[in-house]
């Protein structure tokens, strides 16, 4: 079945047809973090969403070249370095650094291109696709000396949002810097410099500045990914007037359509309210990480719903990612060791038959519809267990089931630590210590958990039953 998407720009679900799969690959624009604080993992569930998205991509042999942005000169950062008395650049390094760090910690895949808006090559092709844009009277330069997109010119403004420009009439001089616009909806391609900015400046045509938000995005990815590209992602708050602003303004330099499918997720909340730092409400990973959550379970915690569908952060939903995690790893030591034994079991016709491989790729294919594809997954440990209670599974079918999550988990991206995989000899003292307990022969249970002990590894009794962690490790 055909890979279909919610494209915001139709509010429709669409078939997927990038332009030209077979030359090249598919062209990816993900709006990357501003680099004025660490990010929090309302943020990382977009970044998350978009590594589903290239991965399923990936499953269904596309090739994806994907660019994320860092902003690192906008208000926020400038405000930020002036209070921390030190240059922007230094300023946004510590931020990008623990950018980088965290998304490693959640496993996101890297982006092919991770662009600066600094960059005084980027910075050259905003300045000229500001002066083309003047010159197409798509924009202008104020009284105040900055430089406006003219919304009023550009008829497709709005259209993204889906929204109606009657709203946005000027109800007179609201806010300061809005006293030299022509529209209270034109927005900031170019800032004159002013004190606050200090010594971030760059030259242009229109005196000493620097660049609007949106205009960074708009050079950055058709810099690195041309003028059209397929996919552009980011949170619902990025679509007006971040995406809109985009679009205006890479169509009114280029002529083209810039975008082929918009995907925005929707947010990470905290008691019913959008995570933000501007609320105060919000955790970075090392807050999770720093509660003895592993960024395995925080990932899945952020994967397990649907992009679309807001997700309440809590910590008894780290609590079910770290139960079903647990489900995941009991059931791949159970295959892997029946996989090892070579036939002993009772070959049953029906244990491979179980797998039903194309249903949780076919899942993702519908909008990656995230959830129903882990409803596979679970079903599937569920039916595999049972075959395994009753000796129906042997080595080839338990092989072929660990094929198949290979396959998926190339998607999921839930492999376990390598110090975690819990070695054959370890596993197997543990069973003999399960059966020892069922006996009651306690002397021979506290035998064995020394010998895992000297291995290693723990074994601890909880209310679900006997578990192994590493010694020492969280579990
Ligand atoms: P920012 O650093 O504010 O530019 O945001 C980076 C990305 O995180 C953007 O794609 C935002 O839309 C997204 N984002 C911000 N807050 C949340 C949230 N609470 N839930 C999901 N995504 C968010
Ligand atoms: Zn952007």
């Amino acid at each position: 079945m055909a890979l279909r998407f919610f494209n915001t720009y139709s509010r429709e679900i669409e078939e997927f047809e990038p332009s030209d799969p077979t030359t090249r690959p598919i062209k990816m624009y993900t709006c990357g973090p501003t680099v004025y604080s660490r990010a929090h993992i309302g943020n990382f569930r977009a970044y998350i969403f978009e590594d589903l998205l290239q991965r399923h991509l990936e499953l269904r042999s596309y090739k994806v070249r994907r660019v994320m942005n860092i902003t690192d000169v906008e208000d926020k950062t400038i405000r930020g370095a002036r209070e921390a008395g030190v240059p922007l650049q230094k300023f946004t390094e510590q931020f990008k650094d623990a950018f980088f760090e965290d998304a490693h910690t959640l496993r996101i895949k890297r982006a092919d291109e991770y662009p600066t808006a600094t960059d005084q090559h980027y910075i050259d092709r905003m300045v000229e696709m500001i002066r083309v844009l003047i010159s197409n009277g798509l924009a202008y330069q104020a009284d105040d000396n900055s430089v406006y997109f003219r919304i009023n010119k550009f008829p497709d403004y709005g259209k993204l949002a889906h929204f109606d420009l009657t709203q946005l009439q000027s109800t007179g001089r609201v806010k300061h810097d809005e006293y030299d616009k022509e529209h209270i909806g034109d927005f900031a391609l170019w800032k004159a410099w002013d004190q606050e900015d200090g010594d971030v400046k760059w030259d242009s045509p229109w005196g000493p500045g620097r660049p609007g938000w949106h205009i960074e995005c708009s050079a950055m990815s058709t810099a690195l990914l041309g003028d059209q590209i397929d996919i552009h992602c980011g949170g619902v708050d990025n679509i007006f007037p971040h995406h809109e602003a985009e679009i205006a303004q890479s169509e009114g330099v280029t002529g083209k359509k810039f975008v082929r499918y918009w995907l925005h997720c929707a947010h990470l909340l905290v008691d019913g309210q959008k995570m933000a730092k501007s609320l105060g409400n919000f955790y970075t990973v090392p807050d999770v990480l720093a509660k003895g959550y592993t960024g395995r379970e925080l990932r899945y915690a952020l994967l397990r719903v649907h992009y679309r569908v807001p997700l309440n952060f809590t910590w008894e939903g780290m609590n079910e990612a770290r139960e079903s995690l647990d489900r995941i790893d009991e059931w791949l030591v159970r295959l892997r060791d029946i996989a090892q034994k070579q036939n002993a079991q009772r070959s049953s016709p029906n244990a491979q038959g179980l797998i039903r491989k194309p249903d949780f790729e076919n899942a993702l294919d519908d909008d990656l519809n995230i959830s129903a594809a882990l409803g596979v997954l679970f079903e599937s440990i569920r039916d595999t267990n049972r075959a395994m209670d009753q000796n129906e599974m042997d080595s080839a079918s338990a092989t072929a089931w660990l094929d198949w999550w290979n396959r998926i988990n190339t998607v999921l991206g839930l492999e376990v630590e390598a110090d975690m995989v819990i070695p054959t000899e370890v596993a197997q003292l543990a069973e003999e210590r399960e059966n020892a307990r069922r006996e009651k022969n306690w002397k021979r249970s506290d035998e064995l958990r020394e010998q895992i002990f000297a291995l290693g590894w723990e074994a601890r009794d909880t209310k679900e039953g006997p578990k192994l962690t590493r010694r020492g490790g969280s579990g």
